[in-house]
């Protein structure tokens, strides 16, 4: 049984101490001359006093009580919660890079260029782009970019386009980057297979229209298999196809959407290409572009060989291998500092050289695999909410459950009575008491088992005493917060009472 955790700020005594500082012995004038008065606190910070290990039995106790895919099985559905290689963090710790200055000259971090040089080629590779860039940091943020880009393609040919079409069971961030990038988005309804069909998107275009945002396969977990149509359709009208590469992790080797009409498309380097994301970040969110759209890609733009101007800020220093090109006249501008998140490129070039093509293919096969197992281990108990093989996650649905007074969102909390993180729950919109799973194929078998086990079991509480999965989580150390008050009365300062 779990209890809760006390602050560390519980645990100070007065005077105890984790580490023993040298006495500087600087005189009052020294100090007075580097750290003048109006610099210095009239009091010592409210620190917590505690011994080193007191220090680390407090933070190890934490970590336990925290959920992590280190810990266990995470089927969050899209977020693609997978086991994420640590050789790839001991890559992204290199001192090399990790010590490397941002505001470097080119010809001093040749080696950094080449990486993301290298990553580039491998993502385009896979993804069927014949350009992308690197500085987006996370799926939102390149949809923002695609947006923008969208945007200053439609400009470019002296008719501004204003609107964005967005299937009703798109990720929330879909409409949210449209409205930001100052577009509008339009929603268009998915059909009885939870699927976008050609005539639906005919139906909602007009000369307004900049394009369509989809995502492949989408958050139903199927495939859109009027793909080619809708290219078809959305191109003889002038407008755009931008894919939300967020399930890309399904397509690895199997489906190249640069190469099925797909015009942008941004890859969740933290989901698809394995960096551990359950805190939120941080993230990256590679954007490749059709050679048409190319000229308008962020700046700067990362070239090989030797600049064939003064542009490049290091070229009159030393012609360098690798450079930024910054003479883009057409550029939507800067859309993040420096290089992007430059750890999650040595994580993914990393996770991309150690797979290879091969081992590439096989995540998604087995992604696909794994989710169908679960789909079959699953379809008793619960509705599939459209049926049918899915691809690399299944959403279910708890209207069943519901009927004996137990909701989706009861559950997910009682999963975590079972060790288990929580699915996705009420996503994707359109399925009512939607459960969405997406097992990832780095999950055992067994884990697959035992999880459809968990799942069925409550399925039977639900007949048996629903109150108890109604009131659930019992283990938990905190057990139903006020999701409410969580969202709009954030306390996350904890810094005693003065
Ligand atoms: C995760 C996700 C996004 C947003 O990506 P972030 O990297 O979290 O900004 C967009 N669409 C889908 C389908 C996703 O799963």
């Amino acid at each position: 049984m779990n209890t809760p955790t006390s602050l560390i700020y519980d645990k100070s005594t007065p005077g105890r101490l984790g580490a023993h500082l040298e006495d500087l012995r600087y005189s009052e004038q020294d100090k007075q001359k580097w750290l003048p008065e109006f610099l210095r606190n009239a009091s010592a910070p409210p620190l917590p006093e505690v011994t080193e290990g007191e220090v680390m039995r407090h933070y190890v106790d934490l970590s336990t009580k925290n959920f992590h895919i280190d810990k266990g099985f995470y089927p969050l559905g899209s977020c693609t919660m997978k086991y994420n290689p640590k050789r790839n963090d001991v890559a992204a710790d290199n001192p090399s890079f990790g010590t490397a200055h941002p505001l470097a000259p080119e010809s001093e971090v040749q080696g950094c260029l080449h990486l993301l040089w290298d990553l580039k080629a491998a993502l385009m590779e896979i993804s069927g782009f014949p350009a992308m860039t690197l500085q987006p940091v996370a799926g939102a943020h390149g949809e923002l970019t695609g947006v923008l880009i969208m945007k200053a393609y439609h400009e470019h040919l002296g008719k501004p386009r204003k609107k964005i079409l967005i299937p009703d069971s798109a990720h929330g961030t879909n409409p949210a980057s449209v409205f930001i990038g100052g577009m509008v988005p339009v929603e268009v309804k998915s059909n009885a297979k939870g699927l976008m069909s050609a005539e639906a998107v005919r139906e909602a275009l007009d000369d307004d229209v900049a394009g369509i945002m989809l995502t492949n396969p989408n958050t139903l977990g199927h495939f859109e298999s009027e793909i080619i149509e809708i290219a078809d359709v959305i191109h003889k009208a002038g407008a755009l196809l931008y894919m939300d590469g967020a399930n890309l992790n399904a397509e690895l080797g199997l489906v190249r959407p640069g190469a099925i009409g797909f015009d942008l498309l941004h890859i969740n380097l933290h989901k698809t290409f394995s960096t551990p994301h359950g805190g939120g970040g941080p993230g990256a969110g590679a954007l490749g572009v059709s050679a048409e759209l190319e000229k308008f890609l962020p700046k700067p733009v990362l070239r090989h060989g030797m600049p064939s101007t003064g542009d490049s800020k290091s070229a009159s220093e030393s012609p360098s291998e690798f450079y930024l090109d910054w003479d883009r006249p057409l550029s939507i501008g800067r859309m993040h500092s420096f290089y992007g998140n430059f750890a999650n490129a040595v994580r993914g070039y990393a996770y991309v050289r150690t797979l290879g093509a091969e081992g590439l293919r096989r995540v998604a096969e087995n992604a696909i695999i794994n989710a169908n197992y679960l789909r079959v281990l699953l379809s008793d108990a619960y509705e599939i909410a459209y049926p049918g093989a899915c691809q690399h996650e299944v959403v279910l649905s708890a209207s069943r459950q519901k009927k004996n007074g137990v909701r989706a969102g009861d559950i997910s909390k009682r999963l975590l009575d079972y060790g288990y993180h929580s699915p996705t729950t009420y996503f994707p919109l359109i399925v009512p008491e939607a459960l969405m799973i997406e097992p990832t194929e780095t999950e055992s078998r067994e884990t697959l088992e035992k999880f459809a086990d968990a799942l069925n079991k409550i399925s039977k509480e639900i007949e048996t005493d629903p109150e108890m999965v109604r009131s659930a989580p019992h283990n938990t150390p905190l057990r139903r917060l006020d999701e409410t008050a969580a969202a709009r009365n954030l306390d996350v300062a904890f810094l005693p009472e003065e």
